[in-house]
């Protein structure tokens, strides 16, 4: 690199996939208009917006608009306009004369502007806006001589406490304080009863202050006043808030903000003016009704401040509380008249529900701005559907348009948006929902209140399997550690429950029966209500409303079914979760966890028996007790998923876990077995491991310990057969969990075909054999997918041990430190969350290659915890899995990711084929 090189400055990014042009400034008015509407990278949203209402020949006021190029120019240029883009400004400005018939610093007739800002992604109050600029001493005289010199004034106030704020960094506070005095010393409440006398006083302690604090009086060349906001808004791209909010949003900072210089239209200027905001369709709950709100004689900032009520735009929404307040549509009835024409023209233009902000000036209607509206997700599933039907939009656009995540809002019950909420602390949101009960410390106690009729919350500093009938019992539960594939979490998800997981305010103290959160507590017994999807933890009850499934959601849902390729089942392991994923649209079980059957009270001694049996003859006697549990479980499963696949894995877990931690437990383990507590105690410490992820568990126990898995194969076969009998489809699956060499598979299977033929030997004619299949949840069986697949009629991923084992992150510890790795951004998300495409994605897709490489028409599957996170499902589809499985409540978030995989699968190849221009 040369020094000359080195010196110069990088030169600004383009936006990816756009060509950087010289044009910098681009002009909008009279019906023309150099920027469009898709032109939102160089333009922002607002200018692009802009420039198309001024094509569609809808009245805006003539303006102009720099480009984010220019900003990260000027930026990078160490805040310096460059003279090419000031010389265009200036030609745009007399554009704006012309087509407005007022000049700017003009004496008499005054062309005021607005600067404001207008990023790619709308940002919200994080950049600088100046209005009325164009004031000075002498044209306020002319504004008052044509207008109220009250307007004038308070006009001119209005400029230069904006100005000296943002460009001059003269603090608001001290204008704020000047006007505060004034009213003080007139003894008034409301700005409105100051006079013209009042304003031009104002304006003169304003100029003051600015003085004083700038060693400098208020530039009154409305040129200088020009360069000087434009520059501000420029700057404000850098400032801390937009900064803070740019991290949260993951905006990048080279997109840059453009700046709007528009000329200003006043809806304070008198009784035959307004202002005001509205949204096509009801936000709220997408009804086909024009929703709006304005102020008669105010500007923009009124309606937002709350200032003053504002009423409503039109007879058809006007609430019963408000039928005292006259509309838009009687008060102005020819303006309304236009707002109706402009409002269906934009929405039938941009093919979406827009929001909207007009003025009106004396008499006559101006459109200052046009976006998509933000809404509700039952709206945005209304008002898609609707669309579809208007045929506004195709039915595979309506599928798109809904982000899947979001339905998660509308199958759970949700607090009453109007509810007060007294938020005690936060956790993650493990699982959606909103629940409200008082609070318990131990499973037994859930239950036992539960039973008694009473909703409790139960809290625990993390769950076990020994907690599930708590868990069920409950409304929702709180946990203190643990991440979103915790114990509690998953299982959580699966009930369908609301959980807050890993609240680390938390602190459990169970002498003096109570919880505290960093000093507040909350006594057992007492309520407090879990908000599963922002993961906020409350004082009280907070109330709920319970959601409606039909409807617009029912049929959006069918249409994503027309669409998708990828089968969705669920994880279910009780009839009844099975029954609500059917409900939701599964089409089979892809994991049933056999484990969390052996936790039901009346089973759970002859679990620990069959554990802690001394051979083969007590354990067999121990299994003897469960086989025919098992078979009822098996047998109300079957029934429930009648006609569909239902994928039954074998014991994983290790079995200490099964084991007790009592003293009473153990007491009545070593009755049942005919020893004593210290036998039992010496067993379940030689079962102890240091690693029991990666320890005796898994296909592990049915190699060492081949009765249990035969006990639970014989338990499928003949729950099937029974079923079969009374006339109900099953087709049941067993699946091997935790293989890492085929040997295992082999003999596993070897063993379980066996058992299968002893059930049905003496039944040839029925068809209802199970499949033998295993999981890949370990890297070396996703490496040696095509020797396993010889033994594997199908593949499942277990994708949350497969990702901690080829990630070397433990699932129930990562959230300690995984919080730091995505702050700073050597992650950008929770490989427990969504699927690390690069690594364990590239793992799956091997193991596919390879296990369909040796049996071409494997089924291929994935039940970890993925399976219904929307990113995940959509990778699924692409890499041509058969099905996701997920739990019951995701089932409709990933049959609608499915479809919207199938739709961009589509569009891509339609790309492909295109000729190429
Ligand atoms: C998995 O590991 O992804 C899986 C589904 O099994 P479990 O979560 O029960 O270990
Ligand atoms: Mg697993």
């Amino acid at each position: 690199m040369t020094p000359k090189t080195a010196k110069k400055k990088a030169a600004p990014k383009a936006a990816p996939g756009t060509a950087r042009s010289h044009k910098r400034v681009y002009y909008f008015g009279d019906g023309k208009a150099d920027g469009r509407a898709e032109m939102k990278a160089l333009l922002g949203g607002k200018g692009a917006n802009l420039a198309e209402m001024v094509s569609l020949g809808i009245p805006v006021p003539a303006g102009f608009t720099i480009s984010t190029e220019a900003c990260t120019e000027f930026n990078a240029a160490g805040g310096k306009l460059s003279s090419a883009v000031k010389a265009d400004v200036l030609r745009s400005l007399a554009r704006i004369e012309k087509s407005m018939k007022r000049g700017f610093g003009d004496s008499s007739h005054p062309l005021l502007l607005s600067v404001r800002s207008g990023a790619r992604a709308s940002m919200p109050g994080m950049m600088d806006t100046v209005l009325n600029l164009g004031l000075n001493d002498k044209s306020v005289e002319g504004l008052a001589s044509q207008a109220d010199p009250r307007f004038a004034y308070d006009s001119y106030r209005r400029f230069i406490s904006m100005y000296g704020d943002v460009v001059l960094g003269v603090h608001m506070e001290s204008f704020k304080n000047r006007l505060e005095a004034l009213k003080d010393e007139r003894a008034i409440d409301l700005d409105t009863e100051l006079t013209a006398e009042d304003w031009k006083e104002l304006v003169r302690e304003y100029l003051e202050v600015v003085r004083e604090h700038t060693g400098k009086p208020f530039p009154q060349d409305p040129h200088d006043q020009l360069w000087g906001a434009i520059a501000a808004v420029f700057r404000s791209w850098e400032n801390d808030r937009a900064k803070t909010y740019r991290k949260l949003n993951n905006i990048p900072s080279w997109w840059g903000t453009a700046v709007n210089v528009q000329a200003m239209v006043f809806g304070n200027k008198g009784d035959d003016c307004a202002t005001g905001v509205a949204f096509t369709r009801n936000p709220a709950t997408g009804e086909r009704v024009f929703y709006g709100e304005y102020l008669k004689n105010a500007q923009g900032e009124d309606v937002v401040a709350g200032i003053r009520t504002p009423q409503p735009i039109n007879k058809a929404n006007r609430g019963s509380d408000q039928a005292h307040l006259p509309t838009l549509e009687e008060e102005m009835p020819a303006a309304f008249r236009d707002l109706v024409r402009i409002y269906k023209k934009l929405e039938q233009h941009y093919r979406d529900m827009q929001d909207i902000e007009f003025t009106i000036e004396h008499g006559k209607l101006w459109m200052l701005q046009t976006r998509t509206g933000k809404r509700t997700v039952r709206a945005a599933v209304k008002i898609a559907v609707d669309m579809a039907k208007e045929r506004l939009i195709t039915k595979e656009e309506a599928i798109e348009r809904i982000d899947p995540k979001a339905l998660d809002q509308l199958l759970h019950p949700t607090f009453d948006p109007k509810a007060k909420r007294d938020v005690l602390a936060r956790g993650l949101s493990a699982s959606p929902g909103a629940a409200t009960g008082n609070v318990v410390l131990h499973a037994d106690e859930a239950e036992a209140r539960a039973k008694a009729g009473e909703k409790v919350i139960l809290v625990r500093a993390e769950t076990s399997p020994e907690d599930i009938h708590g868990m069920n019992a409950a409304q929702g539960i709180l946990t203190g550690r643990g991440g979103l594939t915790s114990h509690a979490a998953v299982v959580a998800r699966g009930m369908g429950k609301c959980c807050v997981a890993g609240c680390g305010a938390l602190r459990i103290d169970p002498e003096k029966g109570e919880i505290q959160f960093e000093g507040q507590v909350v006594k057992v017994g007492e309520p407090i209500s879990l908000d599963g999807t922002t993961g906020e933890v409350m004082r009280g009850r907070v109330p709920t409303v319970t959601p409606e499934l039909g409807g617009e959601f029912a049929e959006l849902m069918k249409w994503a079914d027309v669409v998708r390729k990828l089968r969705v089942r669920t994880n279910a392991d009780t009839p009844h979760d099975a029954e609500i994923a059917r409900q939701f649209g599964a089409e089979g079980i892809g994991l049933c966890r056999t484990e969390h059957m052996f936790f039901e009270p009346n089973r759970i001694l002859a679990v620990r028996e069959m554990i802690l049996a001394s051979d083969t003859a007590e354990r067999q006697k121990a299994l003897d007790k469960l086989l025919p549990m098992q078979r009822s479980d098996f047998v109300g499963i079957f029934q429930a998923m009648d006609g569909l696949p239902v994928t039954i894995r074998l014991l994983d877990p290790p079995l200490h876990e099964f084991l007790p931690q009592e003293d009473e437990g153990i007491r009545e383990v070593a009755k049942a077995l005919g020893t004593d507590m210290a036998h039992v105690r010496a067993k379940i410490d030689s079962l102890r491991e240091f690693n029991p992820m990666l320890g005796h568990r898994g296909c592990r126990l049915g190699i060492t310990f081949p009765e249990i898995y035969r006990m639970q194969v014989r338990a499928i076969s003949e729950a099937a057969r029974q079923v079969a009998e009374k006339g109900v489809k099953v087709h049941p699956e067993i699946m091997i969990p935790l293989v890492a060499h085929v040997e295992e598979l082999k003999r596993l299977r070897a063993a379980a075909e066996e058992e299968i033929e002893k059930v049905f030997s003496k039944h040839k004619g029925t068809k209802v054999r199970p499949t033998i299949g295993t999981m890949i949840e370990l890297p070396r069986a996703a490496l040696c997918a095509d020797h396993i697949a010889a033994y594997a009629d199908f593949f499942s991923f277990g994708t949350n041990d497969l990702t901690q084992m080829t990630y070397g992150l433990s699932r129930d510890d990562a959230g300690r430190f995984l919080d730091v790795y995505i702050e700073t951004g050597i992650l950008d998300h929770d490989p427990f969350v969504s699927i690390d495409e690069e690594g364990i994605g590239a793992l799956i897709q091997m193991g596919v290659e390879r296990g369909r490489k040796t049996r071409p028409h494997l089924k291929v599957g994935i039940c970890g915890e993925h399976g219904g996170d929307p990113k995940s499902v959509k990778f699924c589809a692409r890499i041509g899995l058969d099905y996701v499985s997920c739990s019951p409540y995701r089932v409709p978030v990933a049959r609608l990711a499915a479809a919207q995989a199938a739709v961009e699968a589509k569009a891509a190849s339609r790309r492909a084929r295109a000729p190429r221009s």
